[in-house]
C-alpha cells in the first residue's frame, strides 16, 4: 500500500499514507483537505484502518470544528515507546524461534541483537551475529518464522542463491508467497 482511502462515514473519508520516515501513526485534519493519517511502513493496512476506525469521533469532530474555524488539528497517537516497551519480549520470542529451527538446521551463531530499524527486518554479519528488527512480534506467526528461518540460513549461505532458497524452504514451503507479502507490506 502506498496511500488508499478509509471510509471514517458515509461521505467522509480519510486518505492513508505510509511514509518511511514516520515514527507513529498521526492523522491530520485540515479545513479544506479533509482527514489524513500517515503510518510508519511497518504497519499493515488493516492496521491502518483499524487505527482510522478506532479515531472515527476524533476525526468528525475536529472535522467540524476545523471547518468552523479554519484551523488545522492534529492527532499523534502511537508508538515512540513501542520499541522499548517490546524490546525485550521481541528478544525472547526471536531466541525461542532461533532454537526451535536451529533443532533442524542447527547452524552456530554468537550474538542475537533486537534494534529498531526502519528498513531492515533482519541481518546476519559475518561474524555470525543475527540482527532483528523489535517489529518482528508485531508480524503474523508465519512471516515471523520465514524471517528467523531466512536470517538463520544466511549463517550457512551468505547469498540469496538458488541454494540459499532450498534451504529455507526446508522449513517454510511456502517461502515465496510470504517473502512477497512481507515486502508489499
Ligand atoms: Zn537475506
Amino acid at each position: 500500500m502506498k496511500q488508499f482511502q478509509v471510509e471514517v462515514e458515509e461521505g467522509t473519508v480519510c486518505i492513508v499514507r505510509k511514509n518511511a520516515l514516520a515514527k507513529r501513526v498521526s492523522i491530520t485534519i485540515n479545513a479544506r483537505s479533509g482527514a489524513s493519517a500517515t503510518v510508519p511502513w511497518w504497519i499493515s493496512k488493516k492496521k491502518a484502518i483499524s487505527f482510522v476506525k478506532q479515531n472515527k469521533q476524533w476525526i468528525l469532530d475536529k472535522l467540524a470544528k476545523a471547518r468552523e474555524m479554519k484551523a488545522e488539528s492534529l492527532l499523534q497517537l502511537g508508538d515512540h515507546d513501542d520499541y522499548l516497551l517490546h524490546k525485550e519480549n521481541a528478544r525472547k520470542f526471536v531466541l525461542q524461534k532461533l532454537e526451535y529451527y536451529n533443532q533442524f538446521y542447527d547452524f552456530p551463531f554468537q550474538r542475537v541483537a533486537i534494534r529498531d530499524q526502519r528498513t531492515r527486518w533482519g541481518s546476519c554479519s559475518g561474524k555470525r551475529n543475527l540482527n532483528f528488527n523489535y517489529r518482528i512480534i508485531h508480524l503474523p506467526i508465519e512471516h515471523a518464522d520465514y524471517l528467523i528461518v531466512h536470517e538463520l540460513c544466511h549463517l550457512k549461505q551468505m547469498n540469496h542463491s538458488s541454494d540459499f532458497w532450498e534451504l529455507v524452504s526446508r522449513a517454510i514451503p511456502e517461502y515465496r508467497k510470504i517473502s512477497r507479502e512481507l515486502r508489499k507490506m
